[in-house]
């Protein structure tokens, strides 16, 4: 007989882990397989979030930034340092850290609340049995009453761009490379691409970045991609739009890249390549063929509104379904199955999941920008204010970008808020409260806010919307 739980989840991700430590909370006996292997060789939990993602990027970006900073801020403070040198190995080695703090952390999570980890491959077999299938080959079959598929995503790759991650680079080969590379190219001015590709320029690289759409950072509002793509090209990132890249071949330790734009073909040598053109959900060996469980055209597994796959018992979340492939989306949508399962009220609202990326400046935003809200025949009001009037940014020396607050223009709901500039991706939380408690701008405005602080341009930008800010003309 098979060991039976009441909830087994397939992928230890942000999704995955938190959905186990929650069903565990609410009394379900829980167990999560995940097949993540770390540098060490043994089993690591956290999925790409923790692994070769989201931690990882944030540490290598930190101490790039101080690096960077060394040069470019603390002169103006009157502060300069001679010769500095980046020592790669302890640069690197501290992100590992990082990782393996945090990887080992999710472990005592799960023994703290009981949820028992399986390490393999799990297959979701007819009647909610997980066939795991371990690294020496041996299989074990357990079974649970409910099962969250939880296998979140993979780089994509380009045909003629296949990874061997020592010079076609996907996000773990560009997290770990041991020597600056001269000339980096990145594919792709995504998240990614840009967060990556901003580390190695600030140790040095010289990026050229190819991104094929012709419009820069399209999902972010238009007015806020322009300050950032300024920014960016005052950091040295050669940007180049409508450049769609159609060779790539290693020659002579570096790769020589092919790419089309109006102008017609070009070539470059790069010393590295990212490629960073998206990612997509990962389902290779998750289903036995007779589940029942449906992929939508993009490969991503069909959920409802309640991450339901409409098989008794099975329901999906994170990067492998629908909606922002973003950790806390998932871990929100984790908590929500879990609390589900146990007959509890769930809640997930999609129209607020905040964005961030993690450049510098940092961009982050949620709910709607002005382009949805045009398609949409929505009306609305706009108030902008510039961190260059905020005595804390200059203070700082770091008063770059903007906030921009959209509301409806007849009941002054909020309806988007986005941002460019120092520390929005903490600013934007309060943003997301004030549109989850269905607030309007003349609620941001009536708030005070400390000062002097950075939450004092969201201040502004709100009180902009009705023109009464008050440290800038309306
Ligand atoms: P994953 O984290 O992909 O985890 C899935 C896990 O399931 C993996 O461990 C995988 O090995 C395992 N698995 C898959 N199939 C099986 C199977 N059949 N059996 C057993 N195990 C299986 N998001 C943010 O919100 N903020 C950020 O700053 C951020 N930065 C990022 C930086 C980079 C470089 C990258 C690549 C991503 C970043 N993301 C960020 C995105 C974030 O990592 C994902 O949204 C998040 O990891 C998705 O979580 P998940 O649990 O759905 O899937
Ligand atoms: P994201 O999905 O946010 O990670 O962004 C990936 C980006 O890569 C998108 O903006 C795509 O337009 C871009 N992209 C995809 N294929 C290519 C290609 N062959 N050359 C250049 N850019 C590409």
């Amino acid at each position: 007989m098979s060991e039976k739980f009441d909830v087994i989840v397939i992928g230890a991700g942000p999704a995955g882990y938190v959905a186990a430590i929650r069903a565990a909370q609410l009394g379900l006996k829980t167990a999560c397989v995940d097949a993540f292997v770390g540098k060490d060789g043994k089993q690591a939990l956290g999925g790409t979030c923790l692994n070769v993602g989201c931690i990882p990027s944030k540490a290598l970006l930190d101490s790039s930034k101080q690096f960077h900073n060394l040069a470019h801020n603390l002169p103006a403070h009157g502060i300069s340092v001679e010769n500095a040198k980046v020592d790669l190995g302890t640069f690197i080695g501290r992100k590992d850290k990082i990782v393996k703090q945090f990887t080992g952390g999710i472990g005592q999570l799960f023994k703290a609340n009981k949820v028992t980890a399986f390490f393999g491959k799990g297959k979701l077999l007819k009647g909610n049995n997980v066939e795991i299938t371990g690294n020496d080959g041996s299989k074990q079959t357990i079974s649970a009453t409910n099962v969250i598929l939880a296998s979140g995503s993979v780089p994509i790759e380009l045909p003629f761009a296949k990874f061997d991650n020592k010079y076609i680079l996907d996000n773990a080969g560009a997290l770990d490379i041991n020597e600056v590379p001269k000339r980096l190219g990145v594919i792709g001015a995504g998240v990614i691409g840009l967060e990556l590709g901003s580390v190695w320029r600030r140790l040095g690289s010289e990026v050229t970045v190819l991104e094929a759409l012709p419009d820069f950072l399209g999902v972010a509002d238009p007015d806020i991609a322009k300050i950032a793509f300024k920014e960016f090209t005052k950091l040295g990132l050669d940007i180049k739009l409508g450049a769609k890249l159609s060779k790539a071949e290693i020659k002579n330790n570096a790769v020589a890249l092919t790419y089309e734009d109006k102008d017609g073909k070009h070539e470059i040598t790069v010393d590295k390549l990212l490629v960073a053109v998206g990612r997509r959900a990962y389902t290779d060996g998750l289903l036995a063929d007779d589940t029942g469980v449906k992929l939508d055209e993009r490969g991503r597994i069909v959920v409802d509104e309640h991450n339901h796959t409409g098989v008794d018992g099975v329901w999906a979340i994170g990067d492998a379904v629908r909606g922002p492939m973003l950790a806390h989306k998932g871990s929100e949508e984790g908590v929500a199955v879990a609390e589900w399962i146990a007959g509890k009220a769930g809640h997930v609202n999609l129209d607020t999941v905040p964005w961030v990326i993690y450049t510098e400046p940092e961009i982050a935003w949620a709910g709607k920008t002005e382009k949805q809200l045009k398609e949409e025949g929505v009306p609305y009001k706009v108030g902008t204010f510039p961190f260059a009037a905020i005595g804390r940014a200059v203070a700082m020396n770091e008063a770059i970008g903007q906030v921009k607050v959209i509301a409806h223009a007849d009941t002054d709901r909020l309806l988007g808020v986005h941002m460019v500039g120092p520390g929005v991706s903490e600013l934007i939380a309060e943003a997301v409260v004030a549109m989850e408690f269905k607030g309007s701008a003349e609620d941001l405005a009536r708030i005070v806010h400390a000062h002097p602080t950075l939450s004092e341009a969201v201040h502004e930008a709100a009180l902009s919307v009705d023109k009464r800010a008050i440290h800038k003309g309306n």
